[in-house]
């Protein structure tokens, strides 16, 4: 309405000694007040941008902390159902997510690789110098192929001429390209690592997609797996489909047979095993692994490789205050892959979440299904639950299985179109 009155206007103006108490003992209110009042909200390191890392990051934003994301790829390109890009059935493209999602939820999305963790000082070093502090680390940097003799003969040159396509992009375009370019009635070799490596049936699949193709294109050629196992994932169904899909093309030679390679000799594309040498037209090499190198550099595994964890919060049994998920830990019965790596990080982030408000995690209970494509049409898969016992996570008894022995076809066809269902899910989960 009108004005008002001059005696109140001069009270905002000069207060009287009333109002001076009185705002003193609200700014020295404020200044006593907790801390955590005026402070910014936690802030979280994640060093790794793939299933594991990105899940972190989201899951810790979402619950409201300050994170941080270090990945030196602006595009991440996914493993699974990247065999079925060697084998002529999918384009790379399908595989290859940025990170513009995480971005726009408030996630600081560093482009750059952590070259060192400072666990008592809580810091990170990244490779252009800088560093960043954190009150929790997630280190999620997946697999390091080993291009260091641990298999001899196989580093990065020889790498150029049979690759590994055991992380998604260049090397999986480049095993497409061989494949396309081998004469009809040439062999392929495959050679396969003892356990623990990233997504146990993976190779089984590779092995499936390839002979598809060779079956399609190149019927008079064949497939030697040379195996440094004896028994591997869903090696029943896989059998199986290889006796109904692909007679006679695939060889299979476990490690009593002498599978296990020695050696390779990349110029002459060779693979030595105790017994034999394979000469190859084309050859892919899964060499053994360990995890991300940063997690060496950190001091964050053992003499495994893999990093041991505590089962409920995924800290690190090596450096207080570093969570670490996905490939690069060592989760027991859990096997790597996309999955678990997802699932651990969920379960991770909340862990964190709890510890930084002063809680204590109660033990996760974990889920991992992995499907594998033998065919376009025809698809097997595995399950399993899991949850800490004795500190490794363990196996929940009964609660998993495979797809079963005497299925129909069309039960294989829902099973592929499930496998693509999942990645879509997962990915636009992850990255969308
Ligand atoms: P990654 O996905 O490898 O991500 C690690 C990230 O960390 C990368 O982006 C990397 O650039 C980044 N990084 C590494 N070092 C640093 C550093 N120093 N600083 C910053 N960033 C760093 N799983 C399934 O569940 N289902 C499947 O069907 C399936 N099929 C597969 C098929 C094949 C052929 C292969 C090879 C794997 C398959 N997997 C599958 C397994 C799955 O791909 C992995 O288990 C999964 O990618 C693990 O996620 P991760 O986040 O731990 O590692």
């Amino acid at each position: 309405m009108s004005a008002p009155a001059p005696a109140q206007s001069r009270r905002e103006a000069r207060p009287d000694r009333r109002g001076v108490l009185a705002g003193l003992a609200a700014g020295l209110a404020a200044l006593a007040a907790p801390r955590a009042m005026a402070q910014a909200p936690a802030r979280v390191v994640v060093v790794g941008g793939g299933f594991a890392g990105a899940t972190a990051a989201r899951e810790l934003r979402r619950a409201g902390l300050g994170v941080t994301l270090v990945e030196p790829n602006p595009v991440y390109t996914a493993c699974p159902l990247s065999n079925a890009v060697i084998g002529g059935l999918r384009d790379i493209a399908e595989q290859q997510f940025d990170y513009a999602a995480l971005g726009a939820e408030g996630i600081v999305v560093v482009a750059g690789a952590a070259v060192g963790v400072d666990a008592t000082g809580r810091r990170v070093s990244l490779a252009d110098g800088s560093v960043l502090t954190y009150d929790r680390l997630v280190l999620a940097p997946g697999i390091e192929v080993r291009l260091d003799g641990a298999l001899p003969g196989y580093d990065e040159a020889a790498a150029a001429i049979m690759p590994h396509a055991w992380r998604a992009g260049e090397q999986t375009l480049l095993l497409r390209r061989q494949l396309e370019a081998m004469e009809d009635g040439g062999t392929v070799v495959m050679s396969v690592p003892a356990n623990p490596y990233r997504c146990p049936p993976g190779p089984y699949e590779r092995a499936s997609l390839i002979a598809h193709y060779l079956k399609a294109k190149k019927p008079r050629s064949r497939l030697i797996v040379l195996d440094a196992k004896d028994t591997f994932s869903k090696q029943r169904l896989f059998q199986q489909a290889w006796q109904e899909l692909y007679p006679g093309l695939i060889e299979w030679v476990g490690l009593s047979q002498g599978g296990k390679a020695t050696e390779v000799i990349a110029a002459e594309r060779t693979v030595v095993t105790e017994f034999a040498r394979h000469k190859a037209d084309v050859a892919t090499i899964i060499p053994p692994q360990r995890a991300g190198a940063i997690a060496r550099l950190a001091g964050a595994t053992d003499r495994s490789g893999w990093c041991p964890i505590d089962p409920v919060t995924f800290e690190s049994r090596l450096l207080p205050g570093v969570h670490i998920v996905g490939d690069a830990a060592i989760a027991g019965g859990m096997p790597k892959s996309a999955f678990a790596a997802n699932a651990q990080a969920k379960a991770a982030a909340a862990a964190i979440a709890l510890l930084l408000a002063g809680g204590s995690p109660a033990p996760p209970k974990l889920i991992n299904t992995c499907y594998s494509l033998v065919a376009a049409d025809y698809g097997i898969s595995v399950a399993g639950v899991y949850r800490p016992a004795n500190g490794l996570l363990a196996d929940v008894e009964g609660a998993g299985g495979t797809s079963p022995q005497d299925a129909t076809r069309t039960f294989r066809a829902q099973e592929a179109a499930y496998a693509e269902a999942w990645f879509r899910t997962i990915a636009h989960e992850v990255f969308g």
